[in-house]
Order: C-alpha cells, then structure tokens, then sequence
C-alpha cells in the first residue's frame, strides 16, 4: 500500500517509475532503430516556445490551442506555451537554422514529453510523450505510404498485433472550403442532437464535429457527407497514388471517411493507428477509443513560419499509450542486468577494499551486485539468495591481509580461495562454463 504523502504530482501528471522504464525504453529504442534505418536525424527542440508559433500553426480553433495550453509569461514579458505537439517546433527549427538549403527530403526525428490541458481519463494525460517523425520537402504519396510503414513496424516490432491503421484525406485549400459548406449545412439542420461543444465547433471549425468522442455526435456523424466525395483533382489523385502504395505492402488499413485530424494544419492524408485488442478492452471499459499513432500531410504549415511552401508530412507515437499496451499484454521490454556475482564484504578493512573491487568489475563488464549497508554475512548471503546469483564472493578481515579472497558457488556450497588479483579472470572462467 502506497502511504499517503503530502504532495502529490499534479492532477493528470504522472511518475514513470523504475518498474515501467523498461517498457518506455524499448518504445524509444525500436523508434530509433527504425528511424534511424530510414535515414531520419534526431533534433531536439526547447520543451518552451513562443505562443505565438502553437497560435498560427497549430491553430487558434483548434482543441489545443482553445483549451490544452499550458503558457506563462516570462518575467520579461513574453508568453510561451509548453509544446502541446512537437511539430511547429520543429518546423520553426527548420527554418532558423536553414535547413531548407539542405538536400531534401529533410527526415527529423524527436521524443520527449508534450502537455496538454485535458480532462485525465485512462489514456489521456496533461504530461505524456510521443515519438516524432516528420519529414519535409516531398509531396509524393510515398513518404506519406512510408511514413505510416514506420509507425506499424515500430508497433509490430514492439509485438503488437491485431493492429489497424486508418486512412482518410481531409482535402486541401481547394476543395475542403467547399466539403466544409456542406458539412456546416448537414449539421445545422441537426443541430439539436449535438453536444454542446459540437454546437460552437460548428461555428467556428466544422470539420471538428467529426472528431467529438461523444456518442451522440457520432451518431449524427453517420450519415453526414464524406469528404472522399469532394475532393479536388490533385487531393484524389494523391489520395489514390496512397491507397496503390498501402496496397503493395501487407499494412491492414481501412479507408475511415470521417477520421480528422484536430490540428488546422493538416492537408490531404490523415491516419491514425489502433489495437484493436487494446480498443476491445477500452470498450469493455466504457472509455473510448485511443489511438496509439497519429499523423498526416501538412503542406501549408511550414508556408506560415517561412514563407516558403515545403509539403510536409509526419505523426506522433503516443508513448504512454503504447508503454501501457505492452504491459498490460506482457509484451517484452528492455532487458534489465541481472547479476550474476555478489559481493559480501566483513567489516571495516574488506569494506573499504571492496569499493576497487566492484569497479574492476565493472570495467570487466560482468555485473555485480553488493550491499556495503551491510555487516552480517548472514544478511548479505540471503540477499545473494534471493538475486539468484551464481557466485557469491566472500571478503573478510583474513582474506584482505592474505590477498585472497573466497569464492562461494550458491548452488552447492562449495568454497574456494583465489588470489584476489585472479578473481575477476576466475569468475570470468566459470561464468563461461555455465
Ligand atoms: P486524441 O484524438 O486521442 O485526443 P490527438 O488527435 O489529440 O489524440 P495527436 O495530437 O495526434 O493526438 O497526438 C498523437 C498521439 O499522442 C495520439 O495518437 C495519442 O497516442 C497520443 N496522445 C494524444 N493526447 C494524449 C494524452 N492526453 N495523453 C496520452 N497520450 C496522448
Ligand atoms: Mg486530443
């Protein structure tokens, strides 16, 4: 039982604590491997921006920006925001260090953690982490295909199975104004049956509407007008060209003519990913759906920083989201060292030549564990014990004065003395035996 304290982290923040960083560490470790495969560089960019970037980037209508802010003025008198998503962030990068004179495409990769102001439900925290793959400077359909390749092999590698990837166009400049009409039109006349929230997006950013959770927007949503219907020349043929490079590969997708994105920015390809196993359990639950990946084409965002069009894509891994799945599944995580020495020292002298043992040890790259706490050989061979350890090494007051030192095999008994010079080369020899 945890003991109650007096603080406690702040509502919707959570510790990850040393039991779940294998699983966080995997997540991260599969993501850079694949990443790194692919050709894309890691960046990191500050945790604070200016407010201003989140504002015209991401979008003042939209979820974020409206509601999921953390800001604060600095005693200088700027407002920043903690970064809700990584990616005007990074496009703001991009453009300050010129990267746009560098060969393209321009791959980028970043982790780290991202806040939003939420209502804290299973799967939804203000401080998470995601990791980020963008990539600028190409606009054919195959970056979008290859992009969401990654996301799936990084979930499969991670042992995720019964996974779905959802696929949608929202469109672009040309013809989302007039799909947007239509949608505005097909809602107004059901108004009534949405929610509250539905009612002001519909005002003020209808495509939105699609995007509300609750079941009762949803019901109106189905039979409300598909998007796929009304795009433009240029947003069908680059939606067909995904579809023809999704088909090639063995990737499970699902056209979903309602998935939006609740970002501004975004233009023609939008996708999400999900377990189904996971979404089974969420609905057994009684909460919704989560995604695990997420992510689409931009093309007009980096044209607002830079004043440059550079067709953009790129999606975001929910960490938590994927750290959990894989618990909760047993799927593997990072490999802990286990020792497989232990290190019982008696007394004042062995103790204090214990701590140049230990480091020799180390620099030997065989793991040991020791308790300089304590004193009792008894205790100290029931902690050997229970670490399951092969050997135990056993350092007293005699052992010191005569160089030597013990070396006690765990499953017999058995005792042997070596010159403590050899005993890293004697324990290296029997590790191998074994
Ligand atoms: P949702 O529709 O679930 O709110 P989103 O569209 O806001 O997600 P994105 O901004 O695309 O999500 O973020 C990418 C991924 O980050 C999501 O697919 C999800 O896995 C994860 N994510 C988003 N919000 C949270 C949160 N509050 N807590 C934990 N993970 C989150
Ligand atoms: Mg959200």
């Amino acid at each position: 039982m945890a003991r109650k304290s007096k603080f406690q982290a702040p509502t919707g923040m959570h510790d990850i604590l040393p039991e779940d960083q294998p699983y966080y560490q995997r997540v991260f470790q599969v993501g850079e491997e694949i990443a790194q495969f692919y050709g894309f560089q890691r960046i990191e960019t500050p945790i604070l921006e200016n407010l201003e970037l989140y504002e015209k980037g991401t979008g003042a209508s939209t979820d974020i920006v409206e509601k999921q802010m953390f800001t604060l003025k600095t005693k200088g008198g700027d407002m920043l925001a903690l970064r809700p998503e990584f990616t005007p962030g990074i496009a703001r990068a991009y453009f300050e260090h010129g990267m746009v004179d560098r060969p393209h495409p321009v791959k980028l990769y970043a982790t780290g953690p991202v806040f939003r102001y939420e209502h804290p439900q299973s799967g939804r925290y203000r401080q998470f982490h995601q990791f980020n793959l963008e990539v600028f400077g190409e606009q054919s359909a195959a970056i979008d295909a290859q992009v969401i390749q990654m996301f799936y092999s990084m979930l499969s590698d991670l042992k995720f199975s019964h996974l779905i990837i959802e696929v949608n166009s929202i469109g672009d400049s040309q013809c989302r104004p007039y799909y947007k009409k239509l949608l505005a039109n097909y809602f107004r006349t059901r108004q009534n049956a949405l929610c509250a929230d539905c009612k002001r997006r519909l005002r003020i950013n209808v495509l939105r509407v699609l995007d509300c959770k609750e079941e009762k927007c949803q019901r109106v949503r189905a039979q409300a007008p598909q998007i796929i219907d009304h795009l433009c020349d240029e947003c069908k043929r680059h939606f067909r060209s995904l579809l023809e490079f999704l088909d090639e590969t063995d990737l499970p997708y699902h056209l979903d003519p309602y998935l939006v994105r609740g970002l501004d920015y975004y233009t023609k390809t939008v996708f999400e990913i999900f377990s189904e196993r996971l979404a089974q359990q969420e609905q057994e639950g009684g909460v919704s759906r989560n995604a695990l990946v997420a992510g689409g084409r931009y093309d007009n965002l980096l044209k607002l920083y830079g004043g440059k069009e550079v067709p953009a894509f790129g999606g975001a891994v929910g960490v938590e989201r994927v750290a959990e799945g894989m618990r909760r599944f047993g799927f593997p995580a990072v490999h802990e060292i286990v020792p497989r020495v232990f290190l019982a020292q008696l007394g004042d002298l062995p103790k204090k030549k214990s701590i140049r043992l230990i480091e020799e040890f180390r620099k030997a790259r065989i793991p040991l564990a020791e308790s300089l706490g304590r004193d009792s050989l008894r205790a100290q061979l029931a902690r050997a014990d229970k670490l399951e350890v092969q050997y135990t090494l056993i350092l007293g007051q005699r052992e010191v004065l005569d160089n030597t030192i013990v070396i006690r095999r765990m499953d017999t008994g058995e005792q042997e003395t070596v010159p403590s010079e050899r005993v890293v080369e004697e324990i290296r020899r029997r590790l191998k035996k074994i």
